[in-house]
């Protein structure tokens, strides 16, 4: 099957997807085992040591590799250890611009974790991508984007920063958790390197942590599976199982998601005791133009800032939420709401993060696929 040539609604299901060969198996089996026999040293079936690989992840990797139209997947035990495998392609000295409002963990590893190996970040605002030219250097090797940003859902334009990032020969890493590849595909766009969390909207119902990182080259597939195998922090076969039968329904909960986005994003903005909604897809959104372009719809991600703006008032309505549960994470079936500055967001100092507007009153919510009504309604008993 050429899955390359299916619609994406098929490719969540069948992309890369083969019955066992064992037995036939219509599911992936999960490969619970760390090696496989061999017949003399060297001649195997494929797989040696589960580190290297494990058919059921390879199953989920090419999986990811079809959803985002790469031609690589590479599955990891976390986001974070992909976005550390993508790092580790870099060398003491080499510098990274990076946007500035991003995952609260991303910012954490790059600063406090890769810094002392003399690697230097950037981080700065990418809404006018000619902007972000100011701060290349000869040194810089790696742009990374998050796009929509986490907690403050700026667009940015991919394609502008890829065709800034081939000008100078720099790789391109686009994370996209918050859109997946339902919306918007950045390899499609000129990115280099896809990077997500797959605890989120991948899998989709808050029961794994797994990371992803799809890229089209082959060249840059071999460092970044030389880099997966050495350091080792691969996805699990049991996890990969769970993510791939997550990735089954993206399409059909990401619409979901969407369509209960849109609604609270809109009731929100009219309600007298909000003070300021973001969201992508509002018409007055300062990048709504881009993310018309470049997704195709707006997701499941609202901040909002309520009236009185102070951390009282978020607190406030965040202990009243019921059916919104107050928990980190995202993407999920189940309506999540959370507090960046002190949850999500709250490795990265105060003065940084009120730079790109993680105030202290700020709340997010991850809309889940549940009744509209409901969610509605416990938005406004909270909000009172
Ligand atoms: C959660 C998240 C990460 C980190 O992924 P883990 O699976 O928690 O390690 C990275 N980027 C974004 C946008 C996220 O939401």
């Amino acid at each position: 099957m050429d899955d390359k040539k299916l619609k994406f609604n098929s490719k969540t299901i069948h992309g890369g997807q083969e019955p066992d060969a064992a037995y036939g198996a219509v599911m992936p089996p999960i490969y619970q085992t760390s090696t496989y026999a061999q017949s003399t040293p060297g001649a195997h079936k494929g797989y040696e040591y589960s580190r290297s690989a494990n058919p059921t992840r390879t199953a989920l990797e090419n999986s990811l590799a079809s959803i985002e139209n790469g031609n690589y997947g590479l599955a990891f035990a976390s986001g974070l250890a992909a976005i550390d495998a993508v790092v580790k392609l870099l060398d003491p000295g080499d510098e990274v611009v990076s946007t500035n409002d991003l995952y609260g963990g991303s910012y954490r590893l790059f600063k406090q974790v890769f810094e002392k190996y003399g690697i230097k970040f950037t981080f700065i605002g990418m809404q006018n991508a000619e902007k972000i030219a100011e701060y290349i250097t000869d040194k810089t090797r790696l742009i990374w984007v998050e796009t929509p940003t986490n907690p403050m859902m700026n667009v940015i334009d991919i394609k502008a920063v890829s065709v800034l990032a081939k000008q100078h020969d720099i790789l391109l890493a686009v994370d996209n958790t918050f859109a997946t590849p339902y919306l918007q595909t950045p390899l499609d766009l000129g990115a280099d390197i896809v990077m997500h969390s797959a605890t989120k909207y991948l899998g989709g119902h808050s029961d794994v942590v797994v990371g992803a990182l799809v890229v089209k080259d082959k060249e840059l597939a071999d460092k970044l599976y030389f880099i997966q195998n050495a350091s080792g922090a691969v996805c699990g076969p049991m996890d990969s199982f769970l993510t791939l039968r997550g990735i089954k329904t993206l399409h059909v909960r990401m619409q979901r998601h969407c369509d209960n986005g849109k609604a609270i994003a809109n009731y929100l903005a009219k309600h007298p005791k909000i003070e300021k909604v973001y969201w992508p897809g509002f018409e007055d959104h300062a990048n709504h133009e881009i993310a018309k372009s470049q997704m195709s719809d707006f997701g499941g991600m609202i901040s909002f800032i309520p009236a009185g703006s102070s951390y009282e008032d978020a607190i406030r309505i965040v202990e009243k939420l019921r059916l919104f549960t107050l928990a980190e994470s995202l993407g999920g079936v189940e309506s999540l709401a959370g507090h960046p500055a002190s949850m999500t967001h709250a490795s990265i100092p105060k003065e940084e993060r009120e730079k790109s507007g993680v105030v202290d009153s700020l709340i997010r919510l991850s809309v889940g696929i549940e009744d509209e009504a409901d969610l509605i309604a416990d938005l406004e008993r909270a909000i009172g």
